[in-house]
């Protein structure tokens, strides 16, 4: 009872410890709530992807396997072996009919060296035959017996488009190549990347395996490179002329940090207070790559308003710990107060009745716990008073109560009962043994003195003492006591009387 929680003793170090946990906790939730955040962002990303992908997907692959099914035309077939006059009329019809259905731009025919032998626009002013496209890479794909794939623009009519080519084979040897072109699906998408853009500021891009903008959000970077581009990789390109004759500038975008694999922050030279958090796609469908793009605000917005509760959650209960140690500080204050006189140390009459109580019942129930009273009083401490001053009375009570507390062991108890009166209570109910500590605590006070400030004051005092007899208020108990104290004065001080002295 007289011990404080040790957790209040060690207020500061219990509170230093528990803020580094709940800064321990604070980080490790932000860290949490970072990778929440990115997951999710990462999951708009991929599904922006997925639509994307479904886009192309539905949009070009009906064109799949139109090239072969045009290889085993019949009139296709009968031009390339002998190109009369009236075969190539056919063939261009069969083209411009098959285009017209299916709104391919373009459908055309090319022999070995890639000479434009038939062609769906046969009639109008850009007719392509004659035209040699052998430098193109969907050409030397299917002259290799690949299917060829390319998104570039044309060189007959410079629109974007998507194109697709197969050989056609005569008796075991290619013979030709057939292509076509479509451009309406990248139309399409790219006023919805647009759309995108300006709307909802959704950025978008999707680049060329070299890295060479197709479509973007931002109209005008249409053509740009991602990345410095590498000279060699560009020359091919002109080469090719994939893109007619067109320059391709730096796009200016600067990589920041990775944080997730193929996440990473981007800044964009012409949006320069924007950041981005972007993710990479490959583009199997049309053969190049996608950019996909969060407001990196948005991000961080989340992270720091979920960081901040989290911290504030944690300062919450950091005081409210704070609070109740204060609260456990205060009470045991209070109570150390409310049980221990603050000039001798010793025990309160508050604290005596509680304990009194207990020993009361216990020794009503149970024999064997008796205890005794012995009551002290210091013999002519006015005298000391008068003599030395008030102040080195007190130094007196205080030695005094002192030597009578050590005295008697720990599960008994002083008690500072009046002004200069001491009660001790013992677990000891025989009366010879009562009464040999009577004498012990008498002997100790006469013969220690107090050393106070005026030096060695000489002092003693007389007792009373009675034994509890089970079932016995404590008030019949101190007045036996009393007159036992009262007849040690009587009989001439610094002695201690005992019920059957
Ligand atoms: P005796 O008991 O031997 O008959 O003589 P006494 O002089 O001790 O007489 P009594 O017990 O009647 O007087 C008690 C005195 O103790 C009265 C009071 O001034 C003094 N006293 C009580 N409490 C304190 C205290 O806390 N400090 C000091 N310095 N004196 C106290
Ligand atoms: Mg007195
Ligand atoms: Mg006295």
């Amino acid at each position: 009872m007289n011990k404080m929680l040790p957790g209040v003793r060690h207020r500061t170090a219990l509170l230093g410890l528990l803020a580094i946990a709940l800064v321990g906790i604070v980080i490790l939730a932000h860290l949490r709530i970072k990778d929440n955040a990115l997951r999710n962002v990462e999951r708009t990303l991929d599904s922006r992807n997925s639509m994307t992908r479904l886009y192309f997907l539905d949009k070009l692959g009906k064109y799949d396997v139109l090239p072969e099914t045009l290889a085993s035309a019949a009139a296709i077939r009968a031009t390339l072996q002998e190109p009369t006059p009236a075969r190539l009329q056919e063939a261009n019809l069969t083209l411009a009919e098959t285009a017209a259905s299916l709104g391919a731009d373009r459908i055309w025919v090319m022999d070995l060296v890639g000479r434009v032998v038939a062609d769906s626009k046969w009639r109008s002013s850009d007719a392509g035959v004659g035209k040699s496209l052998a430098y193109r890479p969907y050409f030397q794909d299917a002259a290799a017996g690949k299917t060829g794939r390319f998104v570039g623009v044309s060189v007959i009519g410079q629109t974007l488009g998507y194109f697709l080519s197969r050989p056609v084979v005569i008796d075991r040897a290619i013979r030709g190549v057939v292509a076509l072109q479509v451009s309406w699906p990248f139309k399409d998408y790219e006023a919805l990347l647009w759309d995108d853009w300006k709307v909802r500021e959704r950025l978008a891009l999707v680049a060329d395996p070299n890295g060479i903008l197709l479509m973007s959000g931002v109209s005008s970077w249409t053509y740009k490179t991602i990345a410095p581009a590498n000279p060699e990789r560009m020359a091919r390109v002109r080469r090719s002329r994939q893109y007619g004759d067109r320059e391709f500038l730096p796009l200016g975008m600067k990589v920041g940090t990775m944080v997730a694999p193929g996440m990473r922050f981007v800044q964009f030279d012409a949006l320069p207070e924007k950041t981005y958090l972007q993710k990479a796609y490959d583009m199997r469908e049309i053969g190049g790559r996608v950019y996909l793009h969060v407001d990196a605000e948005d991000y961080r917005s989340t992270v720091n308003s979920q960081t901040g509760l989290a911290a504030l959650a944690a300062a919450v209960l950091f005081l409210g710990a704070w609070f109740l140690v204060e609260r456990l500080r205060l009470q045991a204050k209070l109570l150390k107060a409310a049980i221990r006189d603050p000039l001798t140390g010793l025990y309160t009459r508050l604290y005596m009745q509680e304990w009194l109580h207990d020993a009361v019942n216990a020794h009503a129930r149970h024999q064997e716990r008796g205890f005794s009273l012995l009551l002290f009083d210091i013999d002519r401490f006015k005298s000391i008073n008068d003599t030395h001053g008030h102040m080195t009375g007190d130094d007196v009570l205080r030695g005094v109560a002192q030597l009578i507390g050590g005295c008697v062991r720990t599960e008994d108890l002083a008690v500072r009962f009046g002004g200069e009166e001491i009660a001790v209570f013992v677990r000891i109910a025989v009366r010879e043994e009562v009464a040999i500590l009577g004498e012990r605590i008498r002997e100790q006070v006469a013969q220690s003195g107090v050393m106070t400030a005026r030096g060695l004051i000489q002092v003693s005092v007389s007792g009373g003492i009675a034994t509890h007899a089970a079932g016995e208020t404590t008030a019949a108990l101190f007045e036996r006591a009393d007159r036992k104290l009262y007849e040690a004065k009587r009989a001439g001080r610094n002695r201690v009387f005992s019920e059957w002295d």
